[in-house]
C-alpha cells in the first residue's frame, strides 16, 4: 500500500462517517412533518384529529378555546 492508496483509505472512511451521520439524521423525524406536536401553551399533545383537521394548529383544543375566549375578551 503506498501513499495514495492509504489516502484514499482515510478518505473512504471519512465519506462513509458523513454519509452513516447523514443517514441518522434522515432517520430523525423533521420537525416539519406531520406528526405528534406539542401545544405551545401546555405541555400536552395537539390532538391527531385537531391536527388533520388543521395542519398548523399551535394549540391543544383546550387552549385554543382559552386563547379564543381571551381573544374576544380582549377584542370586546
Ligand atoms: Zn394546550
Amino acid at each position: 500500500m503506498d501513499d495514495a492508496d492509504r489516502a484514499q483509505h482515510v478518505s473512504d472512511q471519512i465519506v462513509e462517517r458523513i454519509m452513516a451521520q447523514a443517514r441518522a439524521l434522515n432517520a430523525a423525524p423533521p420537525v416539519d412533518r406531520p406528526g405528534p406536536r406539542i401545544c405551545i401553551d401546555c405541555p400536552d399533545h395537539i390532538e391527531a384529529a385537531r391536527l388533520a383537521a388543521n395542519p398548523g394548529a399551535l394549540r391543544c383544543t383546550p387552549c385554543q378555546a382559552e386563547a379564543e375566549a381571551a381573544r374576544r375578551g380582549a377584542a370586546a
